[in-house]
C-alpha cells in the first residue's frame, strides 16, 4: 500500500509523520467498580482537573472566539452539581468512567429540554465527558491533536471549526476520509493553505507516527517514502515558493483581456495575505463563517465592526460581500435548526434569510453603515436563489437597504437554466460552482463516497455556465465565478472562454491562475472551451480541454486553428 488516493485541495506538496484525529472512546459499560469510591473520586478529579487546564491552554494559544468557547467548555467540565451528580454515582460502586458518562448523559438531557441558548451548550458537554472518560483511562483526548511536534492529520472529516482550529506551525498538511473538493473543510484549507486530500477512503490505515507524503495536486498520499521521493517533495515545495514569488500583475489574458482576479474570504484575518497575493478585490466574502458558533444574530454593531475590517483591507476595489449562507455543513443556530431530512435540499442560503428577515435586514444595514465608512466598492448577493422572485425580492431589499449594486448567486440548476430572466432583475451574478455541481449532479459535497461524482469539469455543469456566461454577454451584466472550479487554472481558462468575466478564489491558488491566464488569448479560451463543452464525460472535457490548449500554445507559433 505505498500509495493512497484522494482528491487533492490545491497543489502543495508536504512530508511528515502522521498523527491521528483521535475518536470519542466507546461508551463505558455499567458495571461494578473495582476501586473504592474514595480512590474512584480521586482519579474523576484527577481526570476533570486535566481536561480543564488542557481546554484552557488550548483556548489561550486559540485567542478570539475560540478561547471564549473553550474556556466555557472547562468551566463546563468543572461545574459544581455535575459533580454532585458523578459522585452521588461513584458512593453507589459506580466506575469513574461510568459514573462521569451517566451523569453527563443527565444533565445534557436536562439543557437539551431547557432549549435556547443552554440547550445549544448540550454537545460542549459531550465532548467535556469524552475528554474526562478518555483521560481515565489514558485514552488520547478526542480531537485535533497535539504531538508536540510537525504533523500530517489524518481524519474522519474535520468539522469547520476544528479546521479554523488548526495550528499551522505543527499541521503541515490534512488528509481526510470523507469530504469531497468542495466541503467547507477543503474550504477552510484553502483558504489557510493548507496542504490537504480529502475523499481518501483508505486513509484508516495509516498508522501513528507513520512517514508520509501529501502530494495535493497528484492527489496521492505516499507512504514510507524513500529518501528520493522526500528530496523530491522537497525540491517541488520550493519551486512552488518560487512561482508565488512571481511578479503580481492584474489577472489578464494573452491578448490583454482583464479578467480580475479576487478573493475569497471567510473573515478579515486573509485580507492581508489576498493583498500581498496580488488580489485585485473580494469576489466572494462569507460572511457565515464569522458566526459559525454564535448561538444568537450578531448585532448589527458587531456586524459592521466585522465587514468593516475587510473593506478597509480593498480601498476602490470590488469587495462582493454574501449575506448569511446557513444550512447543511454550516449551520447557523440563529438562523435554521429546525432538523431536517436533507438539510442541502431545506431552509438554507436565501430561503433561511427570508424566513428570518430582520436579521437579513440587519446585516444589509450593518453593511451599508460599514460601506459608508470605507472606501470600497461594495456589492451584495444572495446565496442558493433557485428563482427570479427570489432574486428580485432580494435585489430590492439591498436598495431599500442603500446598497447599490445587488445580485445573487447561480448554484442552483433551475436558476442557471433561467439566467437571461435572472439578470434582467439583477445587477450581476455570480456561479458558485460547488454547490451548482452538487446540485447539478445530485451528490453531497459532503459525502467522500460520491466525490468523483463532485467535479465541476463535468460538462452538464459546464453547458450551464455557459448559459449564465452568455446571458451576461448578451446583457452586459457581470459574471463571475467564485467556486472552486475557479482555482483550477485550466478550468479557469474554460470559465473565461465561456463568457465568465471575474474569477475568485481562495488567494493561495491566486498565482497560479495568474499565470495560465497569461497563456492563453480570448478566441483560443473560447475554442478551449468549445473543446470541452464537446466532452461526454467530466474525464472527457478535462482532456479535450487540455488538447486543445496544448494546440491553440502551438498553434501561436503557427496560424491559429479556428474552432
Ligand atoms: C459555491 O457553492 O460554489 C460557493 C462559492 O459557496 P459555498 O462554497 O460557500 O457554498
Ligand atoms: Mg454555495
Amino acid at each position: 500500500m505505498p500509495e493512497l488516493s484522494g482528491i487533492g485541495v490545491g497543489r502543495g506538496i508536504a512530508a511528515g509523520p502522521v498523527a491521528r484525529m483521535s475518536p470519542p472512546p466507546p461508551a463505558p459499560a455499567d458495571e461494578a467498580s473495582e476501586r473504592s469510591a474514595e480512590a474512584e473520586t480521586e482519579r474523576v478529579q484527577k481526570a476533570v482537573a486535566e481536561v480543564a487546564a488542557e481546554l484552557e491552554a488550548r483556548g489561550r494559544t486559540a485567542g478570539g472566539m475560540a478561547r471564549d468557547v473553550l474556556e466555557a467548555q472547562a468551566m463546563m467540565a468543572q461545574d459544581p452539581t455535575l459533580h454532585e451528580a458523578v459522585a452521588t454515582r461513584l458512593q453507589a460502586g459506580k466506575t469513574g468512567e461510568y459514573a462521569v458518562h451517566e451523569a453527563f448523559a443527565e444533565f445534557r438531557a436536562t439543557l437539551e429540554e431547557l432549549g435556547g441558548y443552554l440547550g445549544e451548550r448540550a454537545s460542549d458537554l459531550s465532548d467535556v465527558s469524552q475528554r474526562v472518560i478518555a483521560s481515565l483511562r489514558g485514552l488520547p483526548a478526542p480531537g485535533v491533536p497535539d504531538p508536540g511536534h510537525p504533523f500530517i492529520l489524518v481524519a474522519e472529516d474535520l468539522a469547520p471549526a476544528d479546521t479554523a482550529l488548526l495550528n499551522l506551525d505543527q499541521v503541515q498538511a490534512l488528509v481526510t476520509i470523507q469530504g469531497g473538493p468542495t466541503s467547507h473543510t477543503a474550504i477552510l484549507a484553502r483558504e489557510k493553505s493548507i496542504t490537504a486530500i480529502v475523499g481518501v477512503a483508505e486513509a484508516a490505515s495509516l498508522t501513528e507516527g507513520q512517514q508520509v507524503i501529501v502530494d495535493a495536486g497528484a492527489g496521492a498520499v505516499i507512504t514510507d517514502p524513500t529518501q528520493e521521493q522526500l528530496d523530491e517533495a522537497q525540491a517541488r515545495r520550493a519551486a512552488h515558493a518560487a512561482q508565488a514569488a512571481a511578479p503580481i500583475t492584474p489577472g489578464a489574458l494573452a491578448d490583454g483581456t482583464a479578467v480580475p482576479l479576487l478573493a475569497n474570504l471567510g473573515s478579515a484575518k486573509s485580507t492581508e495575505k489576498a493583498v500581498a497575493l496580488g488580489a485585485e478585490g473580494v469576489g466572494l466574502f462569507r460572511t457565515e463563517f464569522l458566526f459559525l458558533s454564535a448561538d444568537e444574530a450578531p448585532s448589527v454593531e458587531e456586524q459592521r465592526e466585522a465587514y468593516q475590517s475587510v473593506l478597509e483591507a480593498f480601498p476602490g476595489q470590488k469587495v462582493v460581500v454574501r449575506a448569511l449562507d446557513a444550512g447543511a455543513d454550516k449551520p447557523l443556530s440563529f438562523l435554521n435548526d429546525a432538523p431536517e431530512e436533507n438539510p442541502a435540499l431545506g431552509l438554507r442560503g436565501l430561503r433561511a434569510l427570508m424566513a428570518n428577515e430582520q436579521i437579513l435586514r440587519d446585516q444589509l444595514t450593518a453593511l451599508a453603515q460599514a460601506q459608508e465608512n470605507t472606501e470600497a466598492d461594495v456589492w451584495v448577493m444572495a446565496p442558493m436563489v433557485s428563482t427570479v422572485e427570489e432574486a428580485e425580492a432580494f435585489t430590492a431589499l439591498a436598495k431599500e437597504h442603500g446598497l447599490a449594486t445587488a445580485g445573487v448567486m447561480v448554484e442552483v440548476p433551475s436558476i442557471a437554466l433561467m439566467a437571461d430572466e435572472l439578470l434582467s432583475r439583477t445587477d450581476f451574478a455570480s456561479i458558485g460552482t460547488n454547490d451548482l455541481t452538487q446540485y447539478t449532479m445530485a451528490a453531497d459535497r459532503l459525502l467522500g463516497s460520491v466525490a468523483s461524482l463532485q467535479d465541476p469539469w463535468h460538462p452538464a455543469v459546464l453547458r450551464l455556465i455557459r448559459e449564465v456566461g452568455a446571458a451576461g454577454i448578451a446583457s452586459e451584466k457581470p459574471v463571475g465565478v467564485c467556486g472552486e472550479a475557479a482555482a483550477d487554472p485550466l478550468l479557469a481558462v474554460v470559465l473565461v472562454g465561456l463568457g465568465v468575466n471575474t474569477l475568485s478564489m481562495s488567494p493561495a491558488a491566486l498565482a497560479e491562475v495568474r499565470a495560465e491566464l497569461k497563456l492563453h488569448t480570448l478566441k483560443q479560451a473560447r475554442g478551449i472551451a468549445a473543446a470541452a463543452l464537446t466532452a461526454a464525460t467530466a474525464g472527457q472535457a478535462r482532456e479535450a480541454a487540455q488538447q486543445a490548449a496544448q494546440d491553440a500554445v502551438q498553434d501561436t507559433v503557427q496560424p491559429a486553428v479556428q474552432h
